[in-house]
């Protein structure tokens, strides 16, 4: 079976489950988990931040981003498409009484600075009070510019208003743009990161920001029922991930890029950009019914239009999954 559904479908190796076995534990709640608090420590460092709280999801870290940032009655911007506005169970507005304000993400998966300005609310009691933007980097696979990352910081610190990053596969956009994953978090308040996707963990997030915002999080995250005992046996997973997974991120990209550069051989098969990323879409073009039927056919599942590349797929499974492309392209070749 080749799932290119997502890259949460990664399992845990052998060496992480063996550190996860090692793992020094103690009752996180009380804070006193080294394990954790070194997770915690070690995420804060890495991003460039002051402090980092170990959530058992990235919608929880998103979540508690959201509430920390804003009371009821206050508004938050995001994407139309965005995770933590479309695929979160509208949980800051079910939880935080937060407004959400939506703007199109463009071609490049920005929200587009012009439109951003417009959408802030005046100090006017009609409106709800704007205080919060949410970007998203990688967006559907594709990383943000840092000439844009430093207009953004930029306007934000104009209008007085704070940011948060949807960063679950800020790593993706660290490694393919070859900059320190500080660098793309510097522009933001908090920054939310996945563990559990390309990264390998079986479970996890981090939320990372000041001193004073996580530990608001912190407080949030137990009312959430978020607030975890001898968590070190999985924080070690996490660990484990950031210090040995990173840098194999690169190779996911190759493995698109691969798959990407063949397709162009292939009349049945289009995509509708190179990736960035780790992350293919098919292009409108292309009867995905007919294909995905094919491809499941022969034990490759894919979500819609879009393949994932992840750390359980391997160099053969690329090989594979281009074989019964090509295959597929003969089959249908006389019909196009
Ligand atoms: C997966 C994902 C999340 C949330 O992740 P969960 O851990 O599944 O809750 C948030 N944002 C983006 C962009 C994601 O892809």
């Amino acid at each position: 079976m080749i799932d290119l559904r997502s890259d949460t479908l990664t399992r845990p190796t052998e060496p992480m489950l063996e550190a996860m076995m090692r793992a020094e534990t103690g009752d996180d709640v009380y804070g006193e988990d080294p394990t954790v608090n070194e997770l915690e420590a070690y995420s804060a460092k890495i991003t460039g931040k002051a402090a980092a709280l170990y959530t058992t999801s990235g919608t929880q870290s998103n979540l508690l981003a959201l509430l920390s940032h804003c009371q009821r009655g206050d508004e938050y911007i995001a994407g139309q498409d965005a995770h933590s506005y479309q695929f979160e169970g509208g949980g800051a507005a079910v939880l935080g009484g937060i407004q959400p304000y939506t703007l199109q993400f463009n071609e490049r998966g920005e929200l587009p600075l012009e439109a951003l300005k417009q959408a802030v609310k005046p100090d006017d009691f009609h409106y709800a009070i704007t205080r919060l933007v949410c970007l998203e980097n990688t967006q559907a696979g594709k990383v943000l510019g840092l000439t844009y990352l430093n207009l953004f910081a930029q306007m934000m610190a104009n209008l007085n208003l704070k940011s948060h990053l949807d960063g679950a596969r800020v790593f993706n956009a660290a490694i393919a743009q070859k900059v320190p994953v500080a660098t793309l978090c510097n522009p933001f308040d908090t920054i939310s990161i996945c563990l559990s996707k390309g990264l390998g963990c079986p479970v996890g997030s981090i939320l990372v920001g000041d001193e004073e915002t996580i530990h608001r999080a912190r407080r949030l995250r137990k009312m959430l029922g978020g607030g975890m005992r001898q968590a070190g046996i999985i924080a070690a997973s996490g660990l484990y991930a950031l210090r040995n997974n990173i840098n194999k991120l690169a190779q996911d990209h190759e493995k698109a890029k691969k798959v990407y550069d063949k397709s162009t051989e292939f009349k049945s098969l289009s995509f509708a950009a190179a990736p960035e990323t780790n992350m293919l879409f098919l292009a409108q073009k292309v009867d995905a019914d007919v294909l995905n039927l094919y491809l499941a056919k022969h034990g490759i599942k894919v979500s819609g239009r879009r393949w994932v590349f992840h750390l359980d797929i391997s160099d053969a499974d690329v090989d594979y999954l281009l074989d019964i492309c090509s295959q597929f392209d003969r089959l249908v070749d006389p019909l196009i």
